[in-house]
């Protein structure tokens, strides 16, 4: 725990470092803890040092850890994984902001999902930023119109961009290209400003292409152990 507490403020001041230095306020940014593969112990330590926000990319995992640590109030889960239409109801239960929002047959199942009572999911659009269509994301070509889509379903609000820097490129080649498609999506959306980018190799670079939500795993978590 002692451990984990430095890693966290070793990793907080280097945002707000980042920040400064890309004239930017540090309050202006959320720090995500990733989670993954590792316990719900781990969310209740990081819970008692004072982190509100905790990802997982993975909806079988995220949702049974989701429930051991229900009792903690005001922890907010980010998904940021791959879903499958037939888990939208398991990941919308558990989840307070999905990141990779990545067709229009997600968005309407997600939407589909809701259930009286659920208050209004927020949404990022997953953005591929390689020429591979297997990665994760929406071509960019296509992002225009998943906007307008999710956009007209009520229960679901866009609140921006979400991606993962590809390795074939300098980072910040990646996430210049990730503003302008920010500036798509407000195009049909207004107010749909978030930036979800940068994760332990690359949040610097990320904070400097304007980054607003800032997935950090192992920098902070430690290694993560053997993925079972
Ligand atoms: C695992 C993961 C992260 C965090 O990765 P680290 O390199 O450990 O910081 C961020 N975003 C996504 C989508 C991930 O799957």
């Amino acid at each position: 725990m002692e451990d984990l507490s430095v890693r966290l403020a070793t990793v907080d001041d280097a945002i707000a470092g980042a920040a400064r230095a890309a004239g930017r306020d540090p309050s202006e940014l959320t720090r995500i803890v990733v989670t993954k593969f590792h316990p719900a112990a781990l969310v209740r330590e990081l819970y008692a040092l004072g982190v509100r926000d905790v990802g997982e990319n993975r909806q079988q995992e995220f949702s049974t850890k989701a429930d051991e640590v229900a009792d903690l109030d005001g922890l907010r889960w980010h998904f940021i994984g791959q879903i499958q239409t037939n888990k939208a109801r398991a990941v919308r239960a558990a989840g307070t902001v999905v990141h990779s929002l990545d067709r229009t047959r997600l968005a309407d199942a997600l939407h589909a999902a809701a259930e009286p009572g659920d208050s209004v999911l927020d949404v990022l659009l997953q953005v591929n930023l390689t020429d591979d269509p297997g990665r994760g994301g929406i071509a960019p070509a296509d992002l225009e119109s998943l906007a307008a889509h999710a956009h007209a379903l009520a229960s679901l609000r866009v609140r921006g961009v979400m991606a993962v820097a590809p390795l074939e490129e300098p980072a910040a080649d990646a996430f210049e290209r990730l503003q302008g498609y920010s500036e798509t999506v407000r195009s049909v959306v207004v107010d749909a400003v978030w930036i979800s980018a940068g994760m332990t190799a690359d949040y610097v670079e990320a904070i400097a292409c304007g980054a607003t939500h800032l997935r950090i795993g192992s920098a902070i978590t430690g290694p993560r152990p053997e993925r079972g």
